[in-house]
């Protein structure tokens, strides 16, 4: 059985070698398909590699020790990008919609509606005016006030370029608004009514709009660039005469002309004119002259604007041009009433540190600022952000739309605000105003403002 046996034996021990080989077969492949599983689990992990762990730690910003994502200013030009189609809207549609002095209803609610949109506290009404608002981000520190202008001019629209002011406000308020915690201020937005009468800012000074502000600035659209434009004080008058009324032609001697009186003191004024500075201006209209020819007219009313150099020019200036209406009244024998229209505003303090900044940003946008240094300082307007002025450091750079040969209150520099040129200084006045305030709050230098305000 040996023989037998040795043949058993020797198909055991193959069989055994086999059934081994084929163990070892399936060990092999299950240890394949680990290996294949484990590598298909590397593959899809979320996190791929360990070693780039500190590159993602240091781009995340380390509020406790103060560190910034990025550049601010390139979070300004960012913020700003992000929101530049709307501002372009607005400003298309405050064009198309005009409101004068204090019925800037719709168009308040407009500006209201965008800053809450993008993140800013928004009180309206504010400060006791209808259509003002105030718009807030941030928590502590020094605060900016950026104004918006939105009010439009009777009959010629928005011939001024309120439209690009307060799309500008918004857009440097909404890119300020990101940086506000980094960088340790507070800003403000405030919609500012009736800047073309009245004088709503100055309504606003004292409800209080501006007490603590560091810094107010805002940006106007005009035929060219000047950073640091000078302003001239401002009295607004109405006048009315009174006589008494009669029939023209069958009992003129029993009436008392009213429009006589008007038109004499047009004419006094007119020969005043000789003796003025070049800085004084005296401009009106006559408002109503009468109701029919056949009637001697019982009532007139006229409009006027005094302005001069300073508040002091301007108090001279205004008894001399008062005394004109006195006269033209005493030789008709009519009475005159001489009622100040709003607010006087003062002339302008430009700060001279926020001159310097926002030239200096303004160039490295590729908009080189003229200066008021050399011009005629007779062609200047007023404005009540002059008032501001002499409370807060201030400034309020005009920057040019290319509407030459048309200037501020014609038609056609209105057309020209919702123009390519008039979207730049939209884009231009809204980063420079708002890397202005960069440039002060990194370096720190909130002392450094308020040298032009009067003592
Ligand atoms: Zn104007
Ligand atoms: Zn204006």
């Amino acid at each position: 059985m040996h023989g037998t046996e040795s043949c058993v034996d020797v198909v055991d021990v193959r069989s055994e070698i086999t059934g081994l080989f084929v163990d070892l077969l399936q060990h092999v492949a299950i240890v394949a398909h680990t290996l294949l599983d484990l590598d298909r689990w590397l593959v899809n992990r979320p996190i791929v590699r360990t070693t780039s762990l500190p590159q993602i730690r240091a781009k995340v910003p380390d509020r406790e020790a103060g560190e910034v994502r990025m550049d601010p200013k390139q979070v300004v030009v960012d913020r700003f990008s992000t929101v530049e189609p709307a501002l372009r809207d607005i400003s298309t549609w405050l064009y198309e919609n005009p409101e004068i002095a204090y019925e800037e209803h719709a168009s308040s609610a407009r500006l209201v509606e965008f800053l809450r949109d993008n993140g800013l506290t928004v009180e309206y009404p504010a400060w006791g005016l209808e259509t003002a608002f105030d718009a807030r981000s941030g928590r502590k520190g020094p605060e900016v006030v950026i104004c918006a202008e939105y009010d439009a001019l009777p009959e010629v629209g928005h011939a001024c370029g309120h439209n690009v002011i307060a799309a500008a406000a918004c857009g440097a308020g909404v890119a300020l608004a990101g940086l506000t915690e980094e960088l340790g201020f507070r800003v403000r937005v405030l919609g500012t009514p009736a800047e073309e009468s009245y004088g709503g800012k100055i309504d606003m000074i004292e409800a209080g709009a501006f007490e603590g502000a560091a810094a107010a600035m805002m940006i106007h659209p005009s035929p060219e660039d000047m950073v640091d434009p000078a302003f001239l004080a401002v009295a607004h008058l109405d006048i009315d005469f009174y006589g008494k009324e009669s029939h023209a032609a069958f009992a003129p001697q029993v009436g008392i002309n009213a429009l006589d009186a008007a038109v004499q003191a047009y004419v006094n004024i007119s020969t005043l004119r000789q003796t003025l500075y070049n800085t004084d201006k005296v401009h009106g209209v006559i408002t109503h002259g009468g109701g029919a020819p056949n009637v001697i007219p019982q009532h007139t009313s006229l409009a006027f604007y005094v302005r001069a150099a300073t508040m002091t020019r301007l108090t001279e200036l205004r008894k001399k041009v008062e005394a004109c209406f006195e006269a033209a009244a005493l030789a008709t024998g009519c009475s005159v009433e001489i009622t100040p229209r709003g607010h006087t505003y003062t002339e302008m303090h430009n700060d001279p540190v926020m001159v310097e900044l926002f030239s200096a940003n303004s160039a490295a946008l590729g908009r080189t600022m003229g200066s008021a240094a050399g011009h005629d300082p007779g062609a200047a307007g007023s404005t009540d952000m002059a008032n501001v002025s002499r409370i807060v450091p201030t400034i309020h750079p005009m920057l040019g739309i290319n509407s030459a040969p048309a200037v501020n209150h014609q038609r056609e520099f209105a057309a020209h605000t919702v123009t390519p040129d008039g979207e730049r200084a939209i884009r231009d006045g809204a980063i420079a105003m708002a890397w202005t305030v960069v440039d002060i709050a990194t370096a720190n230098r909130w002392d450094e403002l308020g040298a032009s305000l009067p003592s």
